[in-house]
């Protein structure tokens, strides 16, 4: 397994927990909407926040540690959006090297 697919795996587990955990958010929103933020709307709200922060914070140069989180983020999203990263912007190391 490569540095670029142990980054992008890790990452695709916490955008799925967060994109999970905001759409939960808007489900549970329209179900209480005459009552507003219930106490299940305000765990998938923080649940969303702790995905983030984990993606940002969390997803790591295996090599040097450099926060690389949002760069690979990039490399993820759809479209004209997505970015291709082939080094990491901290020590320099191919992302195509074996973790
Ligand atoms: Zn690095």
């Amino acid at each position: 397994m490569t540095i670029r697919e142990a980054l992008q795996a890790k990452s695709r587990r916490i955008l799925a927990f967060g994109l999970a955990a905001w759409l939960a958010l808007v489900v549970s929103l329209v179900l209480a909407a005459p009552r507003g933020l219930t106490v299940p709307a305000l765990v998938c709200l923080l649940c969303f926040f702790a995905a983030a922060l984990a993606q940002s914070f969390f997803v790591r140069c295996p090599r040097c540690r450099g926060n690389v989180g949002l760069l690979v983020a990039q490399t993820l999203a759809p479209g004209r959006l997505r970015t291709h990263v082939r080094r990491c912007p901290f020590c320099g190391v191919s992302f195509d090297e074996h973790a």
